[in-house]
């Protein structure tokens, strides 16, 4: 994973053939107010517990919404934008006019073929049965390597990963990348914990796998059962073999290039031609091998596991990718597992499950109707312009650091002169000319999407990098730094309110949307992003006193956040959530000091709804966090997410901010004031 973004949420998430949330109330939000004096507690102090006294009201009166794992701001927010998406997905489902072979004819029949559950029903398992028969055909190594090169295509998680993207370190250049993967349950610590909650997801998974393979017809229930054991068996053999997500935040552990020659002397029980032949990238001869040692035993794998083994594990991942998309009975199987992992009551209506599939498959198609509709100039103008009033502020920032030596401080400076930023849409979006799109089988189109996305990326293997490519769809609340790229990237979505909102006050917009900004532009400079150049490249450019200062600091923020407890006795992990918690902590004090600027020279704003504009900041950057998460929800986010619970994203990096003690007056002693000794400054 290269890119990190503002949240992990709705469209962002990786689990089993699940998507998230649901729509509790059809209709466009109402106008936004800049800032909710419901949402408040003011019985409790600021000084106290700031997420409480900003949300405390809001919290109290809000139910998660039965078909949502959480709620909160940017679940408000991405419904709107979904209430946008389906009046024009059923506007252009309805266009007879619309010139065949079009964008918009494509996005019309994907949802139309998507919203036909009748079709559904009566195509039972059909849609799966060539891939089924050429699974039940796999008998040998190769064949296993070229089917499972197939099914990556088709956008089934089989065996492993494989991607395009710039090279590490020879950024201009994208090359093939391998990487771990081929499982089922949202990560590798699904199949390592211990603990007695963990043993007893895994028997509910195997239940779950043994349902939908005799749901499909691939065996009896005894057969089923025993299938399900052996795919956990494998399954856990792969997670075995994989690295940590704390491991994988080094981006030098993540690299490890190779020639293809080189590949195959450590994994000699994979057979490469025919996964190369099949997976339909150009010549490939060398790429970098983000775990060595999980192909070492994936290879020891496929040479040991009876292929029998191998073809359950297979059918199950192909069931699994599409069975949300098939007959009843298994999409409610399949449903009825994600509320295992996430606790949702109920299942989504389907016409936002089809919006959300279409954005999957055509998102900048779809992005280009929602930016006509939701994104004006103006609003892609203020934006930019905020943009580099934070770029002004951390530049200025980067002159007077007391810690930073002048070497290290001028490769700091040329790499935030060299980022791009990215505001809205895509400026040359992709060219779906080559996609069929045709009435009749959903589940074919969705292949057919999957395989046309795959091929154009892997088709830039060996070219130079483009640099118009965006990671996001327009629609998408969130927002992304890209370190191979140096760039910021902000979907039109996220560019509304709460967190940008014409209508509210400086001190709202720069909490929200200013706060944002300055998250994303300090990824460059985090514990992993701060390992790339001006130019995107791996390379160490810092000396090794000022590095060894970074750490020291950075051991501070690790220290503060591994205290909170996410849920249950579950404690944050300090180190999954330290560049986030960097990016907040720092993202917030550029923010505020963009802010200041803006009050220089004018009369003193009045306040307003009882607030300075200063209170009113920070107030801004809470309410953007107001949320709140099902149990099973939180449990899982704490072992897959980069990002701190909404609690401790507000409270964490305000209680380490002197700005933050002065707006509010809190005193020593107060819990949002954190004594000096353990206040990380880094930025
Ligand atoms: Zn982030």
């Amino acid at each position: 994973m290269v890119i990190r973004s503002l949240f992990v949420g709705a469209v962002t998430i990786a689990c089993v053939g699940c998507s998230h949330g649901a729509s509790p109330a059809r209709g466009p939000v109402p106008a936004v107010q800049a800032l909710d004096r419901t949402s408040l507690d003011t019985t409790c102090a600021p000084c106290r517990d700031f997420f409480e006294f900003a949300n405390g009201g809001w919290l109290s009166h809000t139910e998660i919404p039965a078909a949502f794992p959480s709620w909160g701001s940017f679940n408000q927010l991405y419904e709107h934008n979904l209430d946008v998406l389906h009046d024009l997905l059923e506007a252009a489902a309805k266009d007879n006019a619309a010139a065949p072979g079009g964008n918009r004819r494509k996005l019309g029949t994907f949802y139309r073929t998507c919203m036909d559950s009748a079709a559904a029903e009566t195509a039972g398992l059909e849609p799966l049965k060539p891939e089924l028969d050429r699974i039940a055909a796999v008998s040998s190594g190769a064949a296993l390597l070229a089917e499972a090169a197939r099914l990556q295509r088709a956008g089934a998680r089989a065996l492993f990963a494989f991607a395009a993207g710039p090279d590490a370190k020879h950024s201009t250049e994208v090359i093939a990348e391998a990487g771990q993967g081929g499982l089922g349950l949202p990560d590798r610590d699904y199949y390592t914990k211990t603990d007695s909650t963990s043993e007893r997801l895994r028997q509910q998974y195997v239940t779950h796998v043994a349902r939908m393979l005799e749901l499909a017809g691939t065996g009896t229930a005894d057969d089923a059962r025993a299938a399900a054991q052996r795919i956990l068996t494998l399954e856990s053999a792969l997670a075995g073999a994989s690295m940590t997500r704390v491991q994988q935040r080094d981006p030098n552990a993540v690299y490890h290039k190779m020639t293809v020659a080189e590949l195959g002397a450590i994994s000699p029980g994979i057979a490469w031609d025919e996964y190369f032949g099949a997976v339909g990238a150009p010549a490939v001869t060398a790429l970098n091998v983000r775990q060595p040692d999980f192909f070492k035993a994936l290879s020891g794998l496929v040479r040991d596991r009876p292929m029998d083994d191998w073809r359950w594990y297979l059918r199950w991942h192909v069931i699994a990718r599409f069975g949300p998309w098939l007959a009843s009975p298994l999409a409610n199987e399949d449903f009825h597992f994600e509320q295992t992992l996430t606790g949702v009551k109920e299942q989504q209506p389907r016409w936002r499950r089809c919006a959300e599939a279409t954005d999957n498959a055509l998102g900048e198609a779809l992005g280009q109707e929602y930016v006509a509709h939701a994104f004006s100039p103006e609003a892609k103008r203020r934006a930019l312009e905020m943009v580099h009033n934070l770029e002004s502020v951390m530049e200025d920032r980067l002159h007077g650091l007391p810690w930073m030596g002048d070497t290290t401080r001028q490769q700091a400076l040329t790499k935030l002169a060299g980022y791009t930023n990215k505001i809205g849409y895509p400026d040359r979006w992709v060219d779906y000319g080559a996609l069929r799109i045709e009435p009749g089988s959903f589940v074919a189109n969705v292949q057919r999407a999957n395989e046309f996305d795959t091929g154009r990326r892997l088709a830039e293997i060996g070219k130079p990098v483009d640099r118009t490519r965006w990671g996001m769809t327009p629609p998408t609340v969130n927002a992304y730094y890209n370190p191979r790229m140096n760039e910021i990237v902000f979907p039109a979505g996220i560019l509304q309110p709460p967190f940008f909102n014409p209508d509210a006050d400086d001190a709202i917009n720069y909490g929200g949307m200013g706060a944002v900004i300055g998250h994303e532009l300090t990824h460059g400079f985090d514990d992993a992003g701060r390992q790339y150049d001006a130019v995107g490249n791996l390379r160490d450019w810092w000396t090794a006193a000022d590095g060894d200062r970074f750490k020291a600091q950075a051991q501070l923020v690790v220290d503060q956040f591994a205290g909170y407890t996410a849920v249950d006795t579950l404690r944050v992990n300090g180190r999954l959530t330290l560049g986030e918690n960097l990016a907040d902590l720092n993202g917030l004090r550029i923010a505020y000091a963009a802010f200041e600027r803006t009050l220089v020279g004018k009369p003193r704003p009045p306040l307003i709804d009882g607030f300075t504009p200063e209170q009113r900041f920070f107030l801004g950057w809470a309410q953007v966090w107001r949320g709140k998460y099902r149990d099973e929800y939180a449990r899982l986010l704490v072992n897959v997410d980069p990002h701190s619970p909404p609690r401790w994203r507000v409270n964490g990096p305000l209680s380490n901010m002197t700005e933050f003690r002065k707006a509010f007056a809190c005193n020593p002693g107060d819990a949002m004031l954190r004594p000096d000794s353990v206040q990380p400054h880094i930025w």
